[in-house]
């Protein structure tokens, strides 16, 4: 089974927050499905005999794009692969673009899942990342999706400048009274060349430390497990069958083809596992669609643990014992890493595997990388 990941690059702005590929060209959308048409077209040899078991359009922002534009690149794959029947199609969209026949239209065109940018129910929040729409519309876009399609997924985002709990748990309680299917919870993240960064910088603003950031986490994990949802990632949470289906490939390590400007790829081919990414610059993917990819690597066995390891510690499926000990880097000292990390109650073991316990997950990055680099 393989996942298709579409890249579309277009917002109409950009947040605050935000260091992702996109362009607020948005004129160039047709000539790039033209383009995203001939990479397709190109790597036909990579999708011939294969079942399509997930498609995720990501961005960017896909719902500002004509759905015709969606239903032919579908098309144009269905015609190169097979479709699993109970294919999950997903798509990102931010809640201004959505009004009822647009959802009505998206869910016709065959998408069965809506992954919306709420990001928060509050005003506050909601002026303070700079997101184009309201607290009503958060509530109201949530609502009539839940209407219209099987699985919502419903965005919010936490430790924005000046956040509280109580601030915080206003939007917990906003979407736990939505009950959505799925729920993303993130950390704001004040990432480099963003204009967030250039303001806390500047000290025009703060966001909170990490103890405040740490007992945010902890109340979405009480608050969602009383409403619930199963915590089944570290920053993702769902009703059971809900996950979504693209991204729990990618994190187990399943294989995915990514068109478009700055998509990545993870395919396996005679025992070698391949990643890749195409450019990241819409001018040269138009240019060159048959030629996007910017970046193509053999994982080498040291790459292949890492990637188990973190990856496999972020999910509640967990990690294999049995593998931790065999490709063992750690010598002597795994065992007494082991025993520590259980200590601290981080870690617990079940039936072969480890999992991270729910205080665990507020250090899973440092317990993957202890069990890598030591
Ligand atoms: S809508 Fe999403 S992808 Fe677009 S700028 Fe904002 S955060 Fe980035």
């Amino acid at each position: 089974m393989l996942s298709l990941y579409v890249h579309i690059p277009f917002c109409k702005t950009r947040c605050s927050y935000c260091d992702f590929y996109l362009v607020t060209r948005t004129g160039l959308i047709d000539k790039f499905f033209k383009a995203l048409s001939l990479e397709t077209a190109s790597r036909s040899s990579s999708l011939k005999g294969q079942t399509i078991g997930a498609i995720h359009f990501g961005g960017g922002t896909p719902s500002i794009v004509p759905v015709r534009y969606l239903v032919e690149w579908i098309n144009q794959i269905a015609a190169l692969c097979c479709m699993a029947p109970d294919i999950e199609i997903a798509l990102e969209a931010n809640p201004e673009d959505l009004s009822h026949s647009a959802m009505d239209e998206l869910r016709a065109s065959g998408i069965t899942r809506l992954s919306l940018g709420v990001q928060s129910f509050t005003p506050e929040k909601l002026l303070a990342l700079k997101r184009a729409h309201t607290a009503l519309e958060s509530r109201q876009i949530t609502a009539l999706a839940l209407k219209t399609f099987e699985s919502v997924s419903v965005d919010l985002i936490c430790g924005v400048p000046g956040e509280h709990l109580s601030l915080w748990n206003t939007d917990l309680q906003a979407v736990l009274a939505l009950q959505p299917q799925h729920i993303s919870v993130y950390m704001l993240s004040v990432e480099p060349k963003t204009l967030l960064h250039r303001n806390v910088v500047k000290g025009a603003i703060t966001v909170p430390d990490d103890a405040v950031q740490a007992s945010l986490y902890e109340l979405a994990l009480i608050e969602l497990a009383k409403g619930g949802y199963i915590h089944y990632e570290v920053s993702n949470f769902c009703k059971p069958g809900h996950h979504s289906r693209y991204n729990l490939a990618s994190w187990k390590r399943e294989q995915y083809l990514g068109f478009g400007p700055s998509a990545h790829s993870f395919l396996v081919s005679e025992g070698k596992e391949t990643r890749s990414a195409n450019v990241s610059s819409l001018t040269r993917y138009i240019a060159h669609p048959e030629d996007a990819e910017g970046f193509c690597e053999v994982l080498t066995e040291d790459e292949r643990y890492t990637e188990q390891v973190f990856l496999s510690l972020r999910i509640n499926s967990g990690l294999d014992v049995e593998f931790l000990r065999k490709e063992n880097k750690l010598g002597h000292r795994l065992s007494e890493t082991i025993t520590r990390f259980e200590q601290q109650g981080w870690i617990k073991q079940l039936e072969g595997r480890f999992y991270l316990t729910e205080n665990g997950f507020l250090f899973a990055d440092l317990i993957a990388g202890e069990f890598i680099f030591g």
